[in-house]
Order: structure tokens, then sequence, then C-alpha cells
């Protein structure tokens, strides 16, 4: 990746102060960064809530998308998500403006940050989709009573993210990565990843790997932390076990991230804007301090990096100037004296912290194109039809049948929240006015057509309320589709 240069020679940055308490944080870093001579400027723009105020719905204006389309590396403070004004979250999007699809979350233990774990040497990395998922925000109300949400997982994302998590344990020098997903659920968009992962894996022999499913990934997390190096997982997943993982080894305040592209590299905290701590010159600005160290060494500027982790460590160390979070508000020194204290240690070696022998990142080279995945045979043999109704199952399978009796196709089930209510199957189910009635060809050789389809939507409608629907399609004779509970 190409940075860009100043006229003096110094590596451009463009950094968000951001929300709450990110410009205490961020300045902090900013003035240890200066400490060390390391040839970085900086570009200062602004996202998030003052963004919001002015009325900019995405929270994000053109001069910081143009700032960052230039240097393509960002260090930014927490932003906040206001609610009431604004729509979407800016920190979402700036990671999918810029196509930062993976997000790097290291931790590790600290000297002199005593917590449960303390002695057990965790040292582990959540290596989280950071652009699918759930967090595509893709949102419907079916029915006024009956909310939506897509989860989307692309082949193509989940080939970058694995590949990513491989080249990053490699230049790490890692010893393993474990797969985390939900697949035994839901078998098509947890286990993309899943099968994704088992594919690419057998390229990396030097790297254990392994899969697990993510709430027992949970439960290791807590019980038996040591075991994991690095944890490839979706987005939503990543998001709840890196909060899990951070307060491992001493909370937010400690838990750095990079989140990477091909193009732009956005260093940030994993915490938030913490409003009730802003302005009070009292967290803990280790997270973005740290984060600003992952952003030297993506500049390739390894020595300023090593100089500020040492510099850290050897703060933690002598436990003489530590903030609140660690022992308690009331006690705790200033963010200022704090950062004073690990500027004044610049230089010296920490003799607890081994500083990793660090090679520069692979990103993975996957192709552009949008077609990633093309087979040789695909075929639509039904539709799921999603219908507002307010009829029982016992009313509305029939309805459906009498409707469909001339046509090539024959109502299969109809499942509500996802479990088959028709035919009865004895379930219990507490039914809501939305219901899925799926229809499939009557001959089992046959296909729809896309005018078929429409017709049978529009016969339907002529009774029942139609909102959503989705084909079953088969590929390479495989069901594109997964089954209702108690679906045969
Ligand atoms: P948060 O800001 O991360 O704060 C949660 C708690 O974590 C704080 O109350 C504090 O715990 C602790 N904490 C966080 N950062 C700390 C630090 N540097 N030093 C010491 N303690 C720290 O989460 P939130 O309150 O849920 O979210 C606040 C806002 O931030 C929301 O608008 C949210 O959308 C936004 N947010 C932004 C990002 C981002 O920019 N990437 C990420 C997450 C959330 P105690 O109360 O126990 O002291």
């Amino acid at each position: 990746m190409s940075f860009h240069i100043t006229e003096d020679g110094k590596k451009l940055v463009t950094v968000i102060p951001g929300d709450g308490i990110g410009p205490e944080c961020v300045h902090a870093a900013l003035r240890i960064i200066e400490a060390t001579g390391a040839p970085v400027a900086w570009e200062e723009r602004y996202a998030g809530e003052s963004i919001f105020k002015q009325g900019i719905a995405s929270g994000v204006p053109s001069e910081t998308i143009e700032s960052v389309h230039k240097t393509r590396v960002v260090l930014k403070g927490p932003l906040g998500t206001p609610v009431g004004y604004g729509e979407k979250s800016a920190n979402v999007t700036l990671r999918k403006l810029f196509e930062t699809y993976g997000n790097i979350r290291p931790v590790r233990e600290f000297p002199g940050v005593k917590t449960p774990y303390s002695g057990r040497g965790i040292d582990l990395v959540v290596v989280r989709e950071n652009v699918e998922d759930l967090y595509a925000g893709i949102e419907h109300m079916q029915t006024p009573g009956v909310a939506q949400c897509l989860k989307l997982i692309s082949r193509k994302g989940c080939e970058k993210i694995v590949r990513l998590a491989f080249e990053f344990a490699r230049s790490e020098g890692r010893k393993s990565v474990a797969c985390a997903t939900k697949s035994n659920i839901m078998k098509l968009t947890e286990g993309m990843l899943k099968r994704t992962f088992e594919e690419i894996a057998p390229e990396y022999p030097d790297i254990e790997s392994w899969h697990i499913i993510i709430d027992n990934c949970a439960h290791q997390l807590v019980k038996k932390p040591e075991q994991f190096d690095v944890i490839v997982t979706t987005n939503m997943n990543g998001d709840i076990i890196s909060d899990l993982t951070s307060a491992l080894v001493g909370g937010l305040g400690f838990a750095p991230s990079a989140n990477i592209g091909n193009d732009v590299a956005i260093f940030e905290a994993v915490h938030g804007s913490a409003p009730k701590y802003a302005g009070k010159n009292v967290i803990n600005p280790t997270a973005v301090i740290l984060s600003s160290v992952l952003m030297l060494r993506h500049l390739g500027e390894f020595e300023a990096a090593s100089q500020i982790e040492n510099a850290l460590m050897v703060t933690l160390e002598e436990g003489k100037v530590r903030t609140g979070d660690v022992v308690g508000y009331d006690k705790g020194s200033s963010t200022t004296d704090y950062t004073d204290a690990i500027i004044s240690n610049l230089g010296k070696k920490s003799e607890k912290w081994t500083v990793r022998d660090y090679k520069p990142l692979q990103l993975p080279q996957v192709t552009s194109s949008p077609v990633m995945v093309t087979p040789k045979t695909r075929r639509v043999i039904g539709m799921d039809l999603f219908v507002e109704s307010p009829l029982l199952p016992s009313e509305l399978g029939p309805s459906i049948e009498s409707l469909l009796d001339n046509s090539p196709v024959r109502l299969k089930m109809i499942s509500n929240r996802g479990t088959k209510v028709y035919p009865s199957m004895g379930a219990i189910t507490d039914c809501v006015d939305q219901s899925r009635c799926r229809i499939v060809v009557r001959d089992e050789n046959a296909e729809l057509n896309d005018k078929q389809i429409l017709d049978i939507v529009a016969l339907i409608g002529t009774r029942h309320k139609w909102e959503h629907i989705e084909k079953l399609q088969e590929f390479d004779g495989v069901a594109g589709y997964t089954k209702a509970q108690g679906e045969d």
C-alpha cells in the first residue's frame, strides 16, 4: 500500500478526534507519536455527532472522505451514534465506505494490570469480518408487528476475512487460527464461513486450524482463554466476543483495533465515546495509543511502534501512574499524567513484555469480480412467499391450496416464526400475523420461470396480502435454502 508523503517527507494520516472521550485519547496518542520523532504528519478531519448536528445524515462530511481517499490511513477516536437524529452509525459508514473488511482486535495480558486471569498468558486476536452480516443493517417491517434483518454473507467476504486471518497469523508468527461460527443453526450463512475456512486452511499448513461453535467459543474464552491464538468470525459474533476478550485483560480501556481494507486502514479503540467521562481527563487512553502502534506498523514505522509499546509496558510495570479504570477513579491518575509518564519512558525496554518480531502483513488478493461462484447447473423449484394474515394456519393453508388447485405448484407447508404449522405436526406455536408459505413444483423434475412465479404471486394476492418473496433455488443439485423446523 502506498502512502501520501508530505513535502517534508512525512507520511500523512487523517486524524478524526471523535466524540466524548475521543479527543482526549487521540490527543494522548498524537503527543506520544510526536515524541518518538516518527515521520508522520496529521490532517485533522471530523465525523460523528458534530456532523450529525449539521444535518449531514451519514455523519461523515465530504472533506473527511476526500482526506481519507488521499491519505488512506486514519487514526480515529470513537464516534457516538446519537439517538433521534442521524440515520446510521458514522463508524459503520466509514468502515463500509472504504471497504475495511477486516477488523483486527488483539488482547494480551498487560504487566501491572491485575485481572482474575493474571498470570495465564492471554495473548489472542479476534479477526472480525467488518462489513457484511447483520451489520449491513438491511431491515424491514414485514408486517406492523414483525421485523426482519437480512443476514447477508458472501463467499467473497468469507474468503477475504479467512485469508486475512491466516496472513495476519503469519505476520505475527502465530500458531493457530480458530474459526468461530454458528453454522450448526445458520447452515448457509454462518456455514459459508466455516466451509470457506476449511477449504482455505490447507493452504496454510504451518498454522493449526480448527472450528468452534461461537457460543462454546464464548464459554471457552471465559474458562480457558489461553488456548486461543487467532479467532476469525463473522461481524456480529466478532463484535460481541471482542468486548468479552478486552475484559479478560483489563477492559475496554486496553483494547485496540485495526480496520483493514485493500485501499484504506482505520485504526481506533474498540471502545466507544463513554460520554460520562468526556472532558474529565480521567480515562485510559491505552486502547487508542495501542491502535496508533498498530498504525505505525502499518506505515512501516516498526521502530517507533516498538518504542511506544515498550514505554507503555514500562509505565504499567512501574505502576506509579495508573488510570482510574485500573485502580479506581478516586485513586487514578489523570489521562495527561499517564501520557506524560509514557513519554518519559520512551527509550526504555520492558523486562516482562516481549515485543513480537513483526513481518509486514500481506493483504490477500481476492478477485474484484462481483461473481465469485458459478454453478454448472441451477434450477428454481419453488418459492417462499411471506404473507400477512390474521388467519390460523388451519384456515390459511386450505385457502392457499384452493387458489393453487389448477397450477403447476402446490403448497408444501406453512411456517410461522420458523416452525412448520401447516400441515400441523402438533407444534404449540404462538403464531403471529406473518406466515411463510413454501410453494413448490408439483412435478419434482420441473422448474419455475419468472412469469409463472409472478402469476402465482398475483393469484395469491387476490385473497392474501403478500410482502416478501424468496425463490427456492438449487445450485449444482444442492438446495440453496434451509428447511423449516419440523419440515420433512
Ligand atoms: P463505551 O463508550 O465503550 O463505554 C462503555 C464503558 O466502557 C464505559 O462506561 C467505561 O466503563 C468503559 N470504557 C470505555 N472506554 C474507556 C476508556 N478509554 N477508559 C476507561 N474506561 C472505558 O460504550 P457505550 O457507552 O455503549 O457507547 C457510547 C457511545 O459510543 C455510543 O454512542 C456508541 O454508539 C458509541 N460507540 C462507538 C464506537 C466506535 O466509535 N468505534 C464503538 C462502540 C460504541 P465503566 O462505566 O465501567 O467505567
